[in-house]
């Protein structure tokens, strides 16, 4: 059993400060929307009046915040939780936030002597609720080894990627992929139907040809080949292609620092704009295919 604060109770947050308590560590909670504190609070966690008092006497913070500005205020100042954590404390970000943030913080919370990681996730809320949530953690080797446990009571799977702002480098990486990978798999789709080729027989063929790809044998984008892929149930997310876009411009902010051409991940990140310019960004990502087909 561990004392843990755990700062950002939203959609994510929320499950994952549960099933904390649920795996019997006693949990203080900080956020500033008094109904998601509520709800913890009826869980059995201790509330806390601010982030640096969550932070103050435990030996593990958690945050699950919306970005990095909201990282870099919370964890920050005088009265943040670099300066209230006790010495010993580990301090993790479980928040999807750009790499510099990450890195930035981390130095600050290695100046005092404190040892962080960022560990964002995949899996969405349907993980989070599940504890079945993928880890990408960047940090040291022993800070990531004292994280591991704490983590899988949130997760399935736990990766340590090497040092700080790792994790938030392999989480934009895979989704620049996966954005890219739903868009051409989209393409395909639309042009096969165009070409009055069904999107069950062109399913059936290039699942098992060259052209095969998650996007198309777990999340099928069209309507039909895959019965669990939001296609069909009306691109209802999922995950939505507004959190999409919020990843693809982050690996676009962190492709401009570092020089990396990525071309297509431009061109992803503007076509997702497209939806969110169209009020479209609350449908799941796979449903690209509809822009694609005049449908938004
Ligand atoms: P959310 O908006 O539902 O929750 C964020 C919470 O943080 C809110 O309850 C808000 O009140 C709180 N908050 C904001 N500023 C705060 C502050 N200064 N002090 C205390 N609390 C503060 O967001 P979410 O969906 O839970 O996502 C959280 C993070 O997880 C994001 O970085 C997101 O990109 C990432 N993520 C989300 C999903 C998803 O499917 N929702 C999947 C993977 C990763």
């Amino acid at each position: 059993m561990s004392t843990i604060g755990f700062i950002g109770l939203g959609n994510m947050g929320g499950p994952m400060a549960r099933n904390l308590l649920k795996a019997g560590h006693k949990v203080t909670v900080f956020d500033l929307s008094a109904d998601a504190v509520a709800g913890l609070k009826e869980a059995g966690a201790s509330v806390a009046a601010s982030a640096g008092d969550a932070a103050s006497g435990v030996e593990i913070v958690v945050t699950m915040l919306p970005a990095g500005r909201h990282v870099a205020a919370v964890y920050g100042g005088d009265e943040g939780v670099i300066a209230r954590a006790g010495s010993g404390t580990l301090l993790i970000d479980s928040s999807t936030i750009d790499v510099a943030t990450a890195r930035s913080v981390a130095a600050l919370a290695a100046d005092k002597g404190l040892a962080m990681v960022d560990a964002p996730v995949s899996g969405g809320v349907g993980g989070a609720e599940a504890g079945t949530l993928t880890f990408m953690v960047g940090g040291e080797k022993d800070a990531f080894v004292r994280a591991q446990p704490i983590l899988e009571n949130m997760g399935k799977n736990v990766f340590h990627a090497g040092g700080a702002g790792n994790g938030q480098a392999a989480k934009i990486c895979n989704n620049m992929l996966l954005g890219i990978s739903m868009i051409g798999t989209a393409e395909a789709f639309n042009l096969a139907d165009k070409l009055g080729l069904d999107a069950q027989t062109f399913f059936d063929i290039s699942s098992t040809a060259s052209g095969q790809c998650w996007s198309m044998t777990s999340y099928c984008p069209a309507e039909g080949p895959v019965p669990t892929s939001p296609a069909n149930n009306d691109y209802k997310p999922g995950f939505a292609a507004g959190m999409m876009l919020k990843d693809l411009r982050l690996a676009q902010e962190a492709a401009a620092q570092s020089k990396a051409p990525t071309p297509l991940g431009n061109e992803a990140a503007s076509l997702y704009g497209l939806m969110e310019a169209a009020g479209k960004d609350g449908l799941d990502f796979s449903g690209i295919i509809k822009m694609l087909r005049g449908d938004l």
